[in-house]
C-alpha cells in the first residue's frame, strides 16, 4: 500500500506562474476511490493525483491537469513514464462534443532497417534484454511534445506552468515506498551500468530504502530549462544532443554496480530525428456496444482496435443473462480471437480499410460464430481472412507480447472535459540509461517491434523500418452515453493492456459491478496463448469450470494492470477509481467530495 497521505501544501504543489507567491492547496488523500462532483483525478500515485486535483481547484481543466499530473508521475514513477518515452493522450472535449487523440509515441530513427535487432555477428535475433539495455532500442521520445500539444491546442495554461509542481516534487524529494524500491531492485543490474542511472536510483550503491526521500535535482533544473526556453530544448537544442550522445555512446561505467550480461550498444539516432519528429492526431477508433459509443486509439496502438473487435464479438451474446463462468468463457475467447487479428493485421501505417473491418459488426459476425459455448477453441487461434465472407479461419499466426510497465491516468473536469491519457517508457526502467545531467530515462519502445517475422509465410506488420513506431497495446478509452461521457478507463501491462481494459469494461457494463468492484475483481489475460495467464484470486475462483470447459491455464501471475477511471453518474456525480491493491494502489480524488 502506499502510505502516503501528503496534501498537495505538504508538497508545495501549486501551479503558480514562475514567481508568483505559491497558494495553499487542499489536502488529498490517497484512497483508490473517490466519490463526488466536479473534476476527478485518478492516477497510480498520490502526489500525480494530488497535483492533478490541485490544478483543477486552482481553475485548470482537464487538460492541464492531466500534463501537470503526468509530469509528476515522470518524478515520482520515473521507471513507467516520463520525457523520456511516449504515449497515447485521449480527450473529449464537452464545448465540441467531439473525442480528440494526440499519437505521441516513439518512432524508429530514419536508419532504422528491417534487420535492426538482428545480430550481424550471427544472423540471430539479439536477447531481448541485450536489446533493450542499448541505443538500439531507444526511439524518439513523444512525451513532450504531447503534454506541449495538448496543453497548447486544448488547456487554459500554458506548459511552463505546469511543469511547475513536477519541478518542485523533483527538487523537494519524495518518500521511496515498497513498489519504487522493488522496481529498482529489478532493475539494479541494468541501473548499475551507468553512473547516470545510479547516481539516482542506487544511492550509496543500493537500492533507496523505504521511507527515505529521493531528489532529482537533474530532472527539476530539466524541467525548469524546458519551461524558459520551450520544448525545442529537447527536440532541437542541448537535451536533445545530450539524448543523441547518450543514444550512439551508452554512457556506461568505468566502475560499474554488479555485471551484465551483454555488450551494451550504441544506436544511430540522430538530432534531425528528433528534429522531425511529428506528433500524429488520428481519429480515433469507435465502435458501439450495447448503446454505448466507445472511443480508443488506433494504430500504431492495436488497444483501439483490439478492444473495439472484442467488444463488437461479445455485443452477440447477452452477458448479463449468462452464467458468470460463460461470460468469462466468452470474453476469452473473444480476446484471443481479436489477438490473432490483432498480431497479424495491426501496425504502423496499417491501411484503413483493414482497421475497419476488423472493427466492424459483419468482422465481430465472422469471428463470434466460431465461439462454442461449450468448448474452448484450440489456442493459438489463426487470424481471419479479411477478404473472406463466412466463418472461415486463414494461415495460422504466431504470438507476440510487449513488456510490462507504463502508466495511466484518468481526468475530468466539472465543464465535461475528460482525458484519459496512457504514457509509458516500456520495460519497467525503459532502457535503464538516465540520460547524463538531464535526469530522466530513456525508453525503451523500439523493442516492441518483433525482431522477425511471426506471422509465417504472411507479412508481419510489426517489423522495423525507418522513422517507423512500434505497435502498441495501450488503449486509452473514453465511452459516451447518449452523447455524453460515461465512463474512462486505461492501463498499463503491455499486450495485457488490451484484456484488462475489456475486463474492466465487461465487469462494469454486463456482469452487474460498481465501478470500484469492476477494477478489483481478479483478472485473467487470454491473448492467443495456449495457457490463460490468470491472477491466483481468478485461477481458484473459475479455474475449474473454465478448465471443465477446455480452457488451460498458463503460470498465474501476481497482478496484471494497474487501472485507472472515472465513471459520470448523473447530476454530475463522479466517481473516481484507482486500484485497491495492485502495483501498491492508486489515487484517486475528486474535486468536491461527497
Ligand atoms: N510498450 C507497451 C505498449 O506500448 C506498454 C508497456 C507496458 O504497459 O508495460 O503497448
Amino acid at each position: 500500500m502506499r502510505f502516503r497521505l501528503l496534501g498537495a501544501a505538504a508538497l508545495g504543489l501549486v501551479v503558480a506562474a514562475p514567481g508568483a507567491a505559491p497558494a495553499q492547496a487542499a489536502p488529498t488523500d490517497s484512497s483508490p476511490t473517490a466519490r463526488g462532483y466536479g473534476g476527478a483525478v485518478a492516477t497510480v500515485d498520490p502526489t500525480a493525483t494530488a497535483v492533478g486535483i490541485d490544478v483543477l481547484r486552482k481553475g485548470g481543466n482537464a487538460v492541464d491537469a492531466a500534463v501537470a499530473a503526468a509530469a509528476t508521475l515522470g518524478v515520482t514513477e520515473p521507471f513507467s513514464a516520463g520525457i523520456g518515452g511516449g504515449g497515447f493522450f485521449v480527450y473529449y472535449n464537452a464545448a465540441t462534443h467531439r473525442v480528440q487523440t494526440i499519437d505521441g509515441r516513439e518512432s524508429g530513427p530514419a536508419s532504422m532497417t528491417r534487420d535492426w535487432f538482428i545480430d550481424p555477428a550471427d544472423g540471430k535475433p539479439y536477447d531481448f534484454q541485450e536489446a533493450r539495455v542499448s541505443g538500439l532500442s531507444v526511439g524518439t521520445p513523444g512525451t513532450l511534445a504531447t503534454w506541449d500539444s495538448a496543453a497548447r491546442k486544448w488547456g487554459t495554461k500554458p506548459l511552463s506552468q505546469l511543469l511547475q509542481p513536477a519541478a518542485r516534487v523533483a527538487e523537494n524529494g519524495f518518500p521511496v515506498d515498497p513498489t519504487f524500491r522493488q522496481q529498482v531492485i529489478d532493475n539494479q543490474a541494468v541501473f548499475g551500468q551507468f553512473d547516470s542511472s545510479s547516481d539516482i536510483y542506487l544511492p550509496g550503491g543500493a537500492p533507496p530504502t523505504v521511507g527515505s526521500t529521493l531528489r532529482n535535482p537533474d530532472l527539476a533544473a530539466t524541467y525548469r530549462l524546458i519551461a524558459r526556453k520551450g520544448t525545442g530544448v529537447l527536440y532541437n537544442g542541448p537535451v536533445g544532443r545530450d539524448i543523441v550522445r547518450t543514444v550512439q555512446h551508452p554512457p556506461v561505467s568505468s566502475s560499474p554496480i554488479g555485471s551484465w550480461a551483454y555488450p551494451i550498444r550504441g544506436a544511430d539516432l540522430r538530432l534531425s530525428d528528433l528534429s522531425g519528429y511529428r506528433l500524429r492526431y488520428p481519429a480515433p477508433t469507435r465502435s458501439d456496444y450495447r448503446g454505448l459509443t466507445v472511443y480508443g486509439m488506433t494504430t500504431p496502438s492495436s488497444g483501439g482496435v483490439a478492444v473495439g473487435e472484442a467488444l463488437n464479438i461479445l455485443e452477440r451474446t447477452d452477458l448479463s443473462s449468462a452464467s458468470r463462468v460463460q461470460a468469462l468463457h466468452q470474453y476469452l475467447e473473444a480476446s484471443a480471437l481479436s489477438f490473432a487479428d490483432r498480431n497479424r493485421y495491426v501496425g504502423d501505417n496499417t491501411p484503413q480499410w483493414k482497421l475497419d473491418r476488423l472493427i466492424s459488426d459483419g468482422w465481430a459476425r465472422q469471428r463470434a460464430c466460431q465461439i462454442d459455448p461449450a468448448h474452448a477453441l484450440t489456442k493459438p487461434v489463426p487470424p481471419g481472412d479479411l477478404t473472406a465472407s463466412g466463418c472461415t479461419p486463414a494461415k495460422a499466426g504466431g504470438k507476440v507480447e510487449e513488456g510490462q510497465s507504463t502508466t495511466n491516468l484518468t481526468v475530468a473536469d466539472k465543464w465535461g472535459n475528460v482525458v484519459e491519457y496512457t504514457l509509458t517508457i516500456e520495460q519497467t526502467g525503459g532502457s535503464g540509461i538516465v540520460v547524463p545531467g538531464r535526469g530522466f530515462l530513456l525508453n525503451n519502445e523500439l523493442t516492441d517491434f518483433n525482431f522477425t517475422g511471426t506471422q509465417g509465410d504472411a507479412p508481419d506488420p510489426n517489423l522495423p523500418g525507418p522513422n517507423k513506431r512500434p505497435r502498441s497495446s495501450m488503449s486509452p478509452t473514453i465511452i459516451l452515453k447518449d452523447g455524453k461521457p460515461y465512463l474512462a478507463a486505461g492501463s498499463p501491462g503491455g499486450a495485457t493492456i488490451i484484456t484488462t481494459v475489456l475486463q474492466v469494461l465487461v465487469n462494469r457494463i454486463d456482469l452487474g459491478m460498481t465501478l470500484p468492484e469492476a477494477m478489483a475483481a481478479p483478472r485473467a489475460s487470454q491473448r492467443n496463448t495456449p495457457g490463460i495467464q490468470a491472477e491466483p484470486a481468478f485461477h481458484t475462483q473459475y479455474g475449474p469450470e473454465l478448465e471443465a470447459l477446455g480452457h488451460t491455464f498458463g503460470p498465474d501471475v501476481p497482478e496484471l494492470g494497474a487501472a485507472t477511471a472515472i465513471e459520470f453518474g448523473r447530476n454530475g456525480r463522479v466517481i473516481a477509481s484507482a486500484e485497491p491493491s495492485r502495483r501498491g494502489s492508486g489515487a484517486a480524488a475528486v474535486e468536491f467530495p461527497r
